[in-house]
């Protein structure tokens, strides 16, 4: 902590304020100095500052050290604040933010219910023109927000099976969906339905933090379906609006020794009245090794019903050729640590495109997973990889707000397919 010497208020700020600053963000100069100078005129706080929103995000992208709060106003052109907090989650940009406008008092508690049902560290909203103690008063409640989100993430995450079978039977877990793309055209072509756990203590809980204790456990078999039952509902309500997207599910290797699980996913479907092409399952090379017979059985009796059959992870496991022989897989998901090494390391490479031939041979769509950079997707075009997943493409986002981001990204998305980068 630090002594404020501002001549009208006498406050402590948290240190980290002065250590990493604060990014002023507006349109208007005229504001973003008359901030500012507020903020230097306390204990000199380092500032930034930026234009609009998407100035914001390019530069914070690029920051090692982030600033410790983000003001943000409202209105600006090229990208606005609501925007720009929305793309903050996104990116998982934890850093604490105030809201400043002239816009009305009502809207503007809208944003900040948005943003803390965004999960992001909000200290408040200031209403125009600034003054000294409006800025003190925000940012004085840093630590107040910030130490229980840090305690949060550092704590570990004692999840007992009763949590999760009472979460899975509350519909708590939920689907958010990644975009898979065409490399040749940059047409969304189907979604990754990937479980998310959203908890009032713990924030997001992510699949790595549940699955295996579902798996080991046996509650992996509702949660799978309870995913399904999520996922047929929203592919319903896409089609309705003429959406033809097919969402793939993964599938645990404890799932697919269990020999009623075929016929529950089968008749779920058609109790749904959804065509089984519309879904593809991803099953992990691993998965498979378990109780192989079983597994064939109910592999081929769902690709008999018309379900999709994705090998995920492929290239991870010992045994992935004879697996590829064994089962009727429909789509091959090449592992990201391929992606990420091949543009760098000349062996990866050719492993990459002797996996992108052979799982063409075999009439199978080839999928790469994990596409981050420019360079991967280019990469991965040339080699003649049909379709690509990552962050570069497109988050997971859930299922309410996959219509406005097709939308949104359908013209940004197809550029990036169809340009020769840079
Ligand atoms: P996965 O099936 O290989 O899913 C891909 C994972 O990579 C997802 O992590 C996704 O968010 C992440 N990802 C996507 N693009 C990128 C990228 O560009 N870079 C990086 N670094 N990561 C990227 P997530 O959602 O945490 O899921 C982890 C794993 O948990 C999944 O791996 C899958 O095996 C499992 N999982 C997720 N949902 C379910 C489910 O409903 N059932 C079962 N059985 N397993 C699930
Ligand atoms: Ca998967
Ligand atoms: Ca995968």
């Amino acid at each position: 902590m630090r002594e404020c010497m501002e001549q009208t208020i006498n406050c402590k700020l948290h240190q980290c304020i002065y250590d990493k600053g604060v990014m002023v963000v507006d349109d208007s100069s005229l504001q973003r100095n008359i901030l500012i100078s507020i903020l230097q005129s306390c204990g000199s706080i380092p500032t930034t500052q930026a234009m609009d929103g998407r100035n914001a995000l390019t530069q914070l992208r690029k920051m090692q050290v982030l600033p410790a709060v983000v003001v943000i106003d409202l209105e600006m052109p090229v990208m606005d604040g609501i925007q720009l907090i929305q793309q903050l989650a996104e990116h998982e940009i934890n850093t604490a933010i105030i809201v400043a406008s002239s816009a009305d008092i009502m809207l503007m508690e809208t944003v900040q219910m948005m943003a803390s049902m965004l999960d992001l560290p909000m200290l408040g909203i200031i209403e125009k023109p600034f003054t000294p103690a409006k800025i003190f008063a925000a940012l004085s409640r840093f630590n107040q927000v910030m130490l229980p989100i840090a305690k949060r993430a550092h704590q570990p995450k004692h999840i007992s099976s009763a949590m999760l079978q009472r979460a899975i039977e509350k519909n708590g877990i939920v689907p958010f969906y990644q975009p898979k793309i065409a490399l040749q055209d940059g047409t969304v072509t189907g979604l990754e339905a990937l479980a998310r756990w959203p908890d009032s203590e713990f924030g997001m809980i992510m699949p790595a933090e549940f699955i295996p204790l579902a798996e080991q456990t046996g509650l992996v078999r509702a949660l799978t379906l309870a995913m399904l039952d999520s996922v047929l509902v929203d592919l319903r309500n896409w089609q309705q609006r003429g959406l033809e997207l097919t969402v793939a599910i993964n599938i645990s290797g404890v799932c697919l020794s269990d020999k009623q699980m075929a016929d529950d996913i089968i008749l779920r479907v058609k109790r749904a009245a959804i065509s089984p092409h519309s879904l593809v399952l991803e099953i992990t090379e691993s998965a498979l090794a378990a109780d192989i017979p079983a597994a064939l059985a109910a592999l081929s009796r769902l690709r008999l019903k018309g379900f999709g059959l994705s090998l995920d992870d492929y290239g991870t496991g010992f045994s992935s050729m004879q697996q590829l022989a064994r089962a009727p897989f429909t789509e091959l998901k090449i592992d990201r640590t391929f992606v990420r090494e091949a543009s760098t390391k000349t062996q990866v490479r050719t492993i990459l495109q002797s996996a992108i031939e052979m799982g063409t041979q075999l009439g199978l769509t080839t999928l790469a997973e994990g596409v981050e950079e420019h360079e991967e997707l280019q990469l991965l075009k040339s080699l003649g990889c049909k379709l690509a997943q990552g962050y570069l493409l497109g988050r997971p986002i859930p299922g309410g707000e996959i219509v406005n981001w097709l939308e949104a990204n359908k013209v940004i998305i197809e550029t990036a397919c169809n340009s020769k980068y840079p």
